[in-house]
């Protein structure tokens, strides 16, 4: 493999070493006044839109999932070592597969240099601040060690449950319309949820002893994207307990899942994106300014939540939410 060629920054950076966009961060027209057709059907139908590629990506991980790497159902009605395990370790190889194919495209091989970098520093290498004095081995345990094993424990009893028919198991032919429904609304569903359970977090005893630990990334890289406090970690993923209640076939809770899994690590890769030469989506703007400035962009850029609520900041220096206060917590 070649050495990457180092590419110039497109924008100047500031005192800080800080790169920043053209575009400021925004939400996506799709709630957001004025309401504008054109845009929200390019946004829903385009590429770097809704469906396509992200979206797609996880569905068609999730559909291979179900159909190729599922234990068979009728074998899940006991807890036994033969399939837990065996879901155990297909989902480390997600893990490893997409935190691990990112890190290493962008933090090893450094194949974009720091072109777009928002942060020019790499992660730390020595810091007392993380687990082994090394920023990317504590993202690592915390994401794959804990992480892993919290989304292995859902997955396992939300299987149970549908294997025992304890839970509500919704077939196509029952309403094809809802079935398909479910795929629209799970990343909706799941932005929404998340911005209540990340803004409960921020709420100071829970900040203190539980998030401060995903928030010692000021600087995120893949690995940071689960990098959280297991009781962070199992907040996090409750949003697929949705499940128990609406009826969904198993394809749509391995679909939440492996979302809720896989989505943290282009969320935190510290680049703007699309990388890989305009290939790959990595849009992690958004959220990369409430990890530099704590206290803003709770949510995501779909359900304009954090405007509703006066916590937007677009990065700009004049911009939307530049009067915000500025808070640093260790
Ligand atoms: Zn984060
Ligand atoms: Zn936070």
């Amino acid at each position: 493999m070649p050495n990457p060629t180092p590419q110039p920054d497109s924008q100047p950076r500031d005192s800080r070493g800080e790169w920043r966009p053209e575009e400021p961060a925004g939400f996506v027209p799709l709630l957001t006044l004025p309401v504008r057709i054109k845009a929200m059907f390019g946004w829903l139908f385009g590429y770097g839109g809704y469906f396509w590629p992200t979206n797609m990506f996880f569905l068609l991980v999730s559909t291979a999932a179900w159909f190729y790497t599922q234990p068979p159902i009728e074998t899940c009605t006991e807890f036994r070592w033969d399939w837990i395990s065996h879901v155990f370790l297909r989902n480390q190889l997600l893990i490893w597969f997409y935190y691990g194919g990112l890190h290493l495209y962008l933090y090893v091989l450094k194949r974009e240099g720091t072109r777009k970098k928002y942060n020019r520093k790499w992660p730390d290498e020595k810091s007392k601040r993380f687990l082994f004095g090394n920023q990317v081995w504590d993202n690592i345990f915390w994401t794959a060690g804990r992480a892993g094993i919290i989304w292995t424990t859902y997955e396992v009893i939300f299987v149970w449950l549908y294997a025992n028919q304890l839970i509500p198991w919704l077939t196509w032919v029952d309403s094809p319309v809802l079935f398909l429904l479910w795929f629209f609304m799970i990343p909706l569903w799941r932005e929404f949820y998340f911005y209540w359970v990340h803004r409960l977090t921020h709420w100071k005893p829970l900040y203190r002893y539980v998030h401060y630990l995903h928030h010692k990334n000021v600087n995120p890289n893949p690995w940071s994207g689960l990098a959280m406090h297991p009781v962070e970690t199992t907040l996090y993923f409750s949003d697929v307990l949705i499940h128990l209640i609406v009826p969904s076939h198993p394809i749509h809770f391995l679909f939440a899942l492996q979302y809720n899994g896989m989505a943290p690590a282009h969320g935190h890769s510290g680049f703007d994106g699309p990388i890989a030469e305009g290939t790959v989506t990595a849009d992690s703007y958004f959220h990369y300014l409430h990890h530099k400035h704590f206290e803003c962009n709770y949510g995501g850029s779909i359900i304009p939540l954090d405007k509703w609520f006066g916590s937007f900041r677009d990065g700009q220096p004049q911009g939307a939410g530049a009067a915000l206060p500025e808070e640093q917590r260790d």
